[in-house]
């Protein structure tokens, strides 16, 4: 989901959540499950904000790993990779085969 669209959900489950809280009578039994629920939707849509838009830079994995060698100035990753763990992994596994039908 994009930053936009979990401030959305982050938005509508604190309204909803908060349309439970305020109502006139003390929440309980379905009306408590409805609070808890929109809560905890808050609470990961929050959660996924602060983990902002990713930190691989990648566009199929933004919330992967970042690659530990990315940077690394002893072994330099080859030319035109990324910070993503998961492709770069995908290229190594690639160059190994390719290495090996030689
Ligand atoms: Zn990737």
């Amino acid at each position: 989901m994009s930053q936009q669209a979990e401030l959305r959900e982050l938005q509508a489950a604190l309204r909803t959540a908060s349309d439970v809280a305020f109502d006139q009578e003390p929440p309980a039994g379905e009306q408590a499950a409805v609070l808890v629920d929109a809560l905890r939707r808050a609470l990961t849509a929050a959660q996924a904000l602060t983990e902002g838009p990713g930190e691989t830079g990648c566009r199929e994995h933004p919330r992967g790993a970042v690659d530990p060698l990315h940077g690394d100035p002893e072994d330099p990753l080859p030319p035109g990779w990324g910070r993503c763990l998961l492709c770069n992994d995908r290229r190594r596994r690639a160059s190994t085969r390719r290495r090996q039908a030689r």
